[in-house]
């Protein structure tokens, strides 16, 4: 299989090298800027060393996200020409819908503005005051919700994934004892669902393996407890089974989303990352009451069932981007510019997150800034060096992004302590991979001068987003 043989290849095995060439050509560009260092340290301060706070036309390549920033095709583009701005029964709609029956294989379809509102409604819906929801590691946005409608998070993922160095090929699997441990104490009429996230970004974009959702889907059948799936990046994590995890190498990545889904009840997704689209989102169950009441609730904060806050035309880019992003060569080579990436970094040296994830990759912030406390955040100090020195930004996955305690309001202090470089989809060259590898390594080799930062305004709610901080000397 040429999947595995381009494997072996990232993983350094083999000689002859086979690329991952994109898929596509380019048909329109943008015109970056380019900013002397005298002006990015202006605006790095101004933005209170938060690259959240960067205006983007400060910017030279953007790595925050891979939210909403990726290219589409003209495919794509000439489907938003033929948007249906009905309030009601849009066209756009009902491809929509097929492209999730027949990808994901969910029943029911409620599009969103984007993956928030697919988890605002899922939580509001089925969380009680008192519940538990146990996920492989947290997702910001996820526990937000979950926590806003009274459920405590509780995270059951190995523990191998809170561990930078640990090459687990499946760092995203849930810990069964862990579960069913959580099971056994609170009592499964506490738990709601299970959440489950394909890949697991806040760990580094790792995967979960085919074999472990099933063991999570038959402890759960024990109990009656339903799973939801976050399949914001399911395409990626199908990438990933079929090229590490055995019996799946002959399938296609859409048969594998498909099984993968089979064993869940639903999914909160959203559009901007997998599905090639700048905004859109849905909510599929497979549960007809179910469905009714997110709808129910929906029409107040979303839209109308048949458009959820997104034009015909989005619905329209992102039906097209579903069935765009389960092609084989467009995976391959999205995960395969990530791992070029990945791999460049872990051959000069730098410490990141192994493996390589689907959606970027994660300088591991603890390990490089050795001297600086996590409560000087290490990696929003990191972070905002990286754009100082070469315009290109990252963005924080540490203490700052995991936020208070709920019931406390203690700093929690995660494990890891990243700077996450979020490569978008179908946007950058593999040049631009180059000049973001040479700047880490600047950074990198003037680690000793590094200093901390100071917190001097904390929001309320997902901090990171809007916090501002002031450099210690
Ligand atoms: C981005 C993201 C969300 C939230 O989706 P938005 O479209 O940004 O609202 C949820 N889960 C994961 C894993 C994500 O990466």
């Amino acid at each position: 299989m040429p999947q595995n043989e381009f494997h072996q290849q990232t993983m350094g095995q083999q000689a002859h090298r086979l690329s991952w060439a994109e898929p596509y050509k380019i048909k329109v560009v943008e015109l970056l800027s380019l900013t002397t260092r005298a002006e990015r340290q202006r605006a790095i301060k101004k933005a209170g060393h938060n690259t959240f706070l960067l205006e983007s036309a400060d910017v030279y390549i953007d790595l925050l996200t891979d939210s909403g920033t990726s290219a589409m095709s003209d495919r794509q583009w000439a489907g938003m020409m033929r948007g249906d701005e009905a309030y009601a029964g849009s066209r756009n709609f009902r491809h929509l819908e097929k492209a999730v029956r027949g990808v994901y294989g969910y029943q029911h379809v409620l599009p969103t503005h984007q993956g928030r509102g697919a988890e605002h409604l899922l939580s509001q819906t089925l969380i009680k005051p008192g519940d538990y929801i146990p996920g492989n590691m947290y997702f910001t946005t996820t526990r937000f919700h979950q926590e806003r409608a009274g459920g405590t998070f509780v995270d059951v993922i190995i523990d191998e994934a809170h561990d930078p160095k640990s090459e687990h090929p499946f760092k995203g699997n849930v810990d069964i004892k862990k579960l069913s441990n959580l099971i056994q104490k609170v009592g499964s009429e506490k738990i709601p669902y299970v959440s489950i996230a394909g890949t697991v970004n806040m760990a580094g974009g790792q995967p979960i393996s085919m074999g472990n959702m099933k063991e999570v889907r038959a402890l759960c059948n024990k109990y009656g407890i339903p799973i939801y799936l976050d399949a914001t990046r399911m395409v990626e994590n199908a990438y990933f089974i079929k090229t590490r995890e055995e019996g799946y190498a002959k399938l296609s990545i859409a048969e594998i989303v498909r099984a993968f889904c089979s064993h869940t009840d639903g999914a909160c997704m959203s559009g901007k990352k997998d599905s090639l689209v700048n905004i859109g989102g849905w909510l599929a169950v497979n549960c007809k009451e179910l469905y009714d009441e997110v709808s129910n609730l929906g029409v107040a904060y979303e839209g109308l069932h048949t458009y959820g806050g997104l034009a015909g035309r989005d619905m329209e880019a992102m039906a097209i981007g579903i069935r765009e992003s389960i092609h084989y060569k467009h995976i391959r080579a999205r995960v395969g510019q990530v791992e070029y990436l990945g791999n460049l970094l872990r051959e000069w040296g730098i410490p990141i997150v192994l493996p390589v994830g689907g959606h970027g990759v994660f300088l591991d912030a603890k390990a490089i800034y050795t001297h600086i406390p996590q409560e000087q955040f290490p990696a929003q100090a990191l972070a905002a060096d990286l754009y100082a020195e070469s315009g290109v930004r990252t963005m924080e996955r540490g203490i700052v992004s995991a936020g208070r305690d709920a019931q406390t309001g203690n700093e929690k202090y995660p494990e890891l302590e990243l700077v996450r470089l979020t490569i978008p989809r179908r946007v950058y060259t593999q040049a631009h991979m180059d000049v973001v590898a040479e700047s880490v390594m600047s950074v990198y080799e003037k680690r000793e001068n590094a200093t901390g930062l100071r917190m001097v305004y904390e929001p309320k709610f997902l901090r990171f987003f809007r916090a501002r901080f002031e450099r210690l000397m």
